[in-house]
């Protein structure tokens, strides 16, 4: 596979972006090799205010709709990426995935008329679209590939059991083996997953009828007790399955709901609060 240069081993670092300093964790190695950027936002550096404050980017949460436009403004400014079409699903917790296969105006207000339709994933493979989605507590994945493909996914637990961490690895690689005439397999084998801050095992207690669904599809390891539930695991598990390596998954390590100051957490701020984001945007091209 002499065609599919291999991309260096994910690393998430914090890094402060833009004249506003936006502090988001990006993968700085990718983005020099394949010209992607992908950024996990924290809270600080918005202008919302009261439980949205401040870096709120998630429509439809009781903040006013004025405050998210800019602050997503200032984001995409921030990444060097202003002159980029952003695309934004409404997540409806399912496992659609809207693909942006062409950069022209149309192409683009077509996917992102079905990703508000609803969605919980963006497959892009064209430069200067950037796919956006939302989180407080759930878990952001973003896929990278060497052809400067991308993937940015919402998997929240019912996410996580629909398994759509493994179907967007399934769509990018068959795209990927596409273009390069190689097997999917090996196309799988080659992508960067990239887990953003989400709820913890220890913070992320269900119900016994959520735990019986993740044991049965990912096996006893994701319910380490018999109160919580490991997401990170459980999508390792899906990534796995779907062929991407192991070595292949650098996780944020940090928890929503104990982090509150960075982040926004549905769950530790009683069901009020706003929404950090996923971003990923091929700024070459
Ligand atoms: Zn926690």
């Amino acid at each position: 596979m002499a065609s599919a240069a291999t991309l260096p081993v994910p690393h998430l670092d914090a890094r402060l972006f833009g004249a506003r300093r936006l502090s988001a964790l990006t993968d700085e190695a990718l983005f020099e090799r394949t010209g992607v950027r992908i950024a996990f936002t924290c809270r600080a550096g918005g202008v919302s205010e009261g439980p949205y404050a401040a870096l709120n980017l998630g429509g439809h949460v009781g903040d006013d709709p004025a405050a998210v436009a800019r602050n997503r403004e200032l984001l995409l400014e921030a990444l060097g990426a202003g002159e980029a079409a952003l695309v934004v699903p409404s997540q409806v917790h399912g496992d659609e995935i809207v693909e942006v296969a062409s950069a022209e105006p149309g192409a683009v207000e077509a996917a992102r008329a079905r990703a508000l339709e609803g969605a919980d994933g963006l497959l892009v493979d064209v430069p200067q679209v950037a796919a956006l989605l939302c989180f407080a507590d759930c878990v952001p994945v973003v896929l990278a590939s060497p052809t400067g493909r991308f993937a940015v996914v919402h998997a929240g637990w019912r996410g996580a059991v629909a398994g759509i961490a493994g179907k967007a690895v399934r769509l990018l690689a068959a795209r990927d083996a596409a273009e390069l005439g190689i097997a999917p397999s090996s196309a799988a084998a080659a992508l960067n997953a990239y887990l953003g801050p989400h709820i913890h095992a220890e913070c992320f207690e269900t119900g016994a009828e959520v735990r019986a669904r993740f044991v049965d599809r990912y096996g006893a390891d994701v319910a380490p007790d018999g109160r919580h539930v490991d997401l990170a695991r459980a999508l390792a598990c899906d990534l796995g399955g779907a062929g991407l390596a192991a070595e292949r998954i650098a996780d944020a390590g940090a928890c929503t709901a104990c982090r509150l100051d960075d982040y926004f957490s549905y769950r530790a701020s009683g069901g009020t609060c706003g929404r950090h984001g996923a971003i990923a945007v091929l700024q070459k091209g």
